[in-house]
């Protein structure tokens, strides 16, 4: 992925392009408002860290002017200039984010990272033994294979894994993964169990996936 520093600092830009550059980032680094600006309108960068104090056009100015042609780009200020009101001008002009001088580079790069996620959604990953879920991707794993699911059976171990230890109740599961409330017959969850299992390569007495007779199904580890 390839990030954009617009800073006149050659300093901070040093240690910037170094820093992200071993966090496998490409770096590219402009020190003016202008050149920063031209650059962004036409390489495609994952995301520009933009300085607020800049030489021949401020870092609101670019960041006003990339959002008025229509930029979605993420955008994080490095300011000094730490007055709420600064802030709000800068949000309000459509930057993602700021973080101010002197700043942790563990703090911005966790910052980035929240930024580069997809559509910002926080990851969420559960394991069972070799089994990885991941509800990000809506994939699943066993190994590092690949396993592919339906909907509902996605749906089930999930929420058996989001309850891992504990024991789902027949009900319980039939409320929350089927979304029925009324009279139902949860003889549909066996089927899907029993789906679930082939796919994921477990045996009915295998200590992953349990059946607690009677009452329902537990992940367990
Ligand atoms: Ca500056």
């Amino acid at each position: 992925m390839r990030l954009l520093i617009i800073e006149d600092e050659p300093g901070i830009a040093r240690f910037l392009k170094q820093g992200l550059e071993e966090e496998a980032y490409e770096v590219d680094v402009v020190a003016s408002g202008p050149e920063g600006l031209a650059q962004a309108q036409t390489q495609p960068y994952a995301l520009l860290l933009v300085d607020w104090m800049l030489p021949g056009l401020t870092g609101l100015e670019v960041c006003r002017q990339l959002r008025a042609s229509g930029s979605t780009t993420p955008l994080i200020f490095l300011t000094a200039r730490d007055t709420v009101a600064d802030t709000v001008a800068g949000l309000q002009a459509g930057a993602n984010d700021y973080i101010k001088k002197p700043f942790h580079f563990d703090e911005l790069l966790e910052r980035i990272r929240v930024q580069l996620r997809p559509a910002g959604r926080p990851l969420e990953r559960f394991t069972l033994g070799p089994i990885v879920l991941d509800v990000s991707t809506h994939q699943v794993s066993k190994h590092g294979q690949e396993i592919s699911l339906t909907q509902k059976e996605f749906a089930l171990l999930e929420y058996l894994l989001r309850h891992k230890g504990k024991v789902c109740r027949r009900r319980q599961l039939i409320e929350n993964v089927w979304d029925i409330h009324f009279e139902y017959n949860t003889g549909v969850i066996d089927v899907y169990m029993n789906a679930l299992r082939k796919k994921l390569g477990l045996s009915k007495d295998d200590d992953y996936l349990q059946t607690i007779r009677g009452v329902g199904y537990a992940a367990r580890d």
